[in-house]
């Protein structure tokens, strides 16, 4: 039986006492208390947003391929579902925990309010290592870990989706796991499966082509024409790979990109298209640089710290989170950051850039295609019908523009951070809906 308990986030108090780098909970409460001291929102409303609706822990019992046995632990945590079904990823990742998924929970519903979709937000995840699993075993427990979830997803309820460490196969055994225990095929249990079981066209590569779409506009925006622009990006999986292509093809010059092992830099610009991302080839970033020779002025290899550090004019933090903090935020050589990763600045970060005028687009417009093409999936479902590569792209050039800009006429109206901005969006959405519906009973 899975364990439910409901949740107990640290208080105020508490979180404001935490130090640099944090956790992502502690990043979304400060994120939430910095734009509520900014805002006219009703008080009741920011306390309920404070804490999430649920958290589900559960433990999940795997037959490992020598027979024994290994029991490993999961969560979905549940944060608002005042505008629609509970909406988010699941990632399998050693560092997974309770305030981790509640943290990324709390960006998801600012992240579909921010895009105008009928959703709220939720993530969850495994505390495993998905490198240290057989394929079998990554089956076995995917389908072990939906059926201890089973009670608390479903279309209209919570709709889980790829994240770190989980891919469209893990959505296809989600959605086979439990549709098989309701008795009928039912895609629109789950997002970014593959196109053969009712995914869509364009969602490996939509949160990577939002990304690039956000960077475009801004640059534009700040009077950097693209062909102009030099661009480095830290991780080279399908955010990191799909967005360097895509600004690559659009006339910017990516001089950077990284894997786990370490960076290359090339201030003539790279070929980025030649190099295969992680998903199609793990670590081919770290094979290039060992074409590269020594010349210290040609291209190079360097650190991912060094990445960060770049004289460059965007800089896509595309990887893990946390990697802009109170520590190199002083460094930061780029005069625009998108963050392509969830959380990659933590909250003392963000001041530190604010301060020296580093304009940095937020996680939740950035990379928000990835959920905005799950929508339209989640609709082709219900509709048993497909949509063309042709026209998601499409639509989801027109509802990244439609987002961007309703954020930058918040940046000129208020003087305000891309951030706050996108906060004061989602929360004036969000609250509305709550004052709507009211507290019941
Ligand atoms: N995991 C992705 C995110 O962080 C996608 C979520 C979804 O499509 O539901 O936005």
């Amino acid at each position: 039986m899975s364990s439910q308990e409901r949740s107990s986030p640290p208080t105020r108090e508490a979180t404001a006492a935490s130090t640099d780098p944090e956790t992502a909970l502690e990043t979304a409460r400060r994120q939430l208390d910095r734009v509520a001291a900014q805002l006219d929102v009703d008080d009741a409303v920011l306390e309920r947003l404070s804490h999430p609706a649920a958290v589900h822990e559960v433990t999940i019992p795997l037959e490992r391929d020598d027979g024994s046995v290994e029991v490993f632990t999961g969560y979905r945590a549940q944060h608002d579902s005042v505008r629609g079904p509970y909406k988010g990823g699941l990632r399998y990742h050693p560092e997974v925990s309770r305030d981790e998924c509640v943290g990324l929970s709390m960006w998801m519903t600012w992240k579909c309010a921010v895009m105008d979709l009928p959703f709220g937000g939720a993530k969850g995840g495994i505390v495993v290592d998905p490198k240290s699993l057989s394929d079998d075993e990554k089956e076995r427990l995917t389908r072990r870990f939906t059926q201890e979830i089973r009670d608390v997803i479903g279309p209209n309820t919570d709709i889980p989706a790829p994240d770190m460490g989980t891919d469209p196969q893990t959505m296809a055994w989600l959605m086979d796991a439990y549709s098989m225990q309701e008795g009928e095929t039912i895609p629109g249990v789950v997002t970014g499966k593959p196109p053969s079981v009712g995914g869509s066209y364009g969602r490996e590569e939509a949160p990577g082509r939002s990304v690039a779409i956000v960077t475009r506009e801004t640059c534009e925006y700040y009077d950097y024409p693209l062909s102009e622009t030099t661009v480095a990006v830290q991780g080279f999986g399908s955010v990191g790979a799909n967005a360097a292509r895509l600004l690559d093809e659009w006339g910017a010059t990516i001089v950077a990109v990284s894997d786990v092992n370490g960076a290359v830099y090339d201030p003539d610009g790279i070929d980025v298209a030649a190099i295969p991302s992680h998903d199609e080839e793990p670590e081919a970033v770290t094979q290039f640089a060992t074409t590269l020779g020594d010349d210290p002025g040609g291209a190079r290899r360097i650190s991912n710290a060094a990445l960060l550090e770049l004289d460059v004019d965007v800089l896509v933090p595309a990887a893990v989170g946390n990697v802009i903090t109170a520590d190199n935020a002083d460094a930061i050589g780029a005069d625009i950051v998108v963050e392509g990763a969830n959380g990659p600045t933590t909250f003392a970060a963000d001041t530190i850039l604010e301060d020296r005028g580093i304009h940095v687009i937020p996680d939740i417009l950035a990379n928000a295609g990835g959920v905005t093409v799950s929508y339209f999936e989640w609709l082709q479902d219900i509709n048993r019908r497909a949509w063309s590569l042709e026209r998601v792209n499409e639509e989801l050039e027109s509802e990244m523009v439609t987002a961007w800009t309703a954020l930058k006429d918040e940046v000129e109206r208020r003087n305000v951070t891309w951030r706050d901005a996108a906060y004061a969006v989602a929360l004036d959405r969000i609250a509305e809906a709550h004052e709507m519906r009211g507290l019941w009973p």
